[in-house]
């Protein structure tokens, strides 16, 4: 949360001088330690499930005629506390998130950040030994077929970096975590025995996971795919070869029959991916072509791959597969690096 504090008021009514405007001050960002979103998640989720347990035995032991009365009566004596208690937690919810909103660098997207810089950095070398480098592995340089691929990939994962979505992915989890806390009570509290109420536990864990972080994780990677290509095109990478680069992975895909569905993956699929770029091509090569950088090559490295794409509508799947089917499998070497060469018109 920022406090704005004025040491020194000027006359308001006269504006604000550039001299007043020296005296203004910012208050550092107020964040909960660390520590405690270390401890916060084990320690809410096993509090929620003893909670649940020690209701669900109470209400067992009662005598089952009287349990409606009883349990009427029970809330009728603390639903101050109840309420109270909910008050408290949802209200420090709702102030945290609120005042942890801020925007993205870049794409000035609002979004929630529950840490400092400095107190993610700590939390992401103790639980998800993050440290900010890129690591480019040998599988990456044999599916890249040129240096503006490669260009490419690498400006995506600095996309990663600069937008901060590290810090955002686990900022979401942990609000997620926060909201789903009712449920898994609920479910604790209600399901008539322990390996029902796991069973939903795990249950809510997944459809938590499919129906929100996988989602949101998607946002983060098409995001990172378009600050990526700006990045890529300011360094005067030849940025249609994003496209080409996803083009040639979901004709792989086809070709290998691979079922890619988005919705249960946390990354958009191949042929969305490629979709997305192909739109914002004409933006990335204006933005290349004000950075000064040479003319881009007049073969556009994503014909073959439309010619390939509309041969397969069209029932020349066999042609294509012959033409293309085992090279370009990333197992595969020497086939694979000549027709990749000859598909993309190496420059
Ligand atoms: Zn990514």
């Amino acid at each position: 949360m920022r406090l704005l504090q004025v040491k020194r008021a000027g006359d308001a009514s006269a504006g604000v001088s550039a001299g007043a405007a020296r005296c203004f001050h910012t208050s550092g960002r107020c964040a909960a330690p660390p520590l405690f979103w270390l401890l916060f998640k084990p320690i809410a989720k096993i509090s929620v499930v003893i909670s649940g347990r020690v209701f669900r035995q109470w209400w067992k032991v009662l005598p089952k005629e009287k349990r409606g009365d009883i349990f009427a009566g029970h809330l009728k004596r603390h639903y101050g506390k109840y309420l109270g208690t909910a008050a408290v937690i949802g209200g420090t919810v709702t102030v945290y998130y609120f005042t942890h909103l801020q925007r993205t660098p870049i794409t000035n997207r609002e979004r929630f950040i529950a840490f400092t810089p400095n107190q993610f950095n700590s939390i992401a070398d103790v639980e998800y030994n993050m440290h900010g480098q890129i690591f480019v592995f040998g599988g990456m340089l044999e599916t890249v077929t040129n240096p503006h691929q490669l260009g490419i990939i690498l400006g995506h994962e600095m996309a990663h970096a600069i937008l901060g979505h590290a810090a955002e992915q686990v900022s979401f989890l942990q609000l997620v975590d926060c909201l789903s806390i009712c449920v898994v009570a609920a479910i604790w509290a209600l399901f008539p025995s322990d390996w029902m109420a796991l069973l939903s536990h795990w249950l809510q864990n997944k459809f938590a996971k499919l129906l929100l972080e996988m989602p949101y994780s998607r946002m983060l990677e098409t995001e990172a795919d378009e600050v990526g290509l700006q990045l890529a095109a300011k360094a005067c990478f030849d940025v249609r070869e994003s496209a080409a680069f996803w083009e040639r992975m979901a004709l792989q895909d086809d070709m290998e029959e691979k079922v890619d569905l988005d919705w249960l993956s946390t990354h958009p699929t191949h042929e969305q991916r490629a979709q997305h770029l192909e739109q914002l091509l004409p933006q990335a090569i204006e933005l290349r072509k004000s950075c000064q950088c040479l003319p881009l090559n007049t073969e556009d490295p994503l014909r073959p791959f439309r010619a390939l794409r509309e041969g397969l509508k069209t029932g020349e799947v066999q042609t294509a597969r012959v033409l293309i089917g085992t090279p370009l499998q990333k197992s595969s070497t020497q086939g694979g690096t000549v027709v990749a060469q000859n598909l993309t018109d190496e420059k």
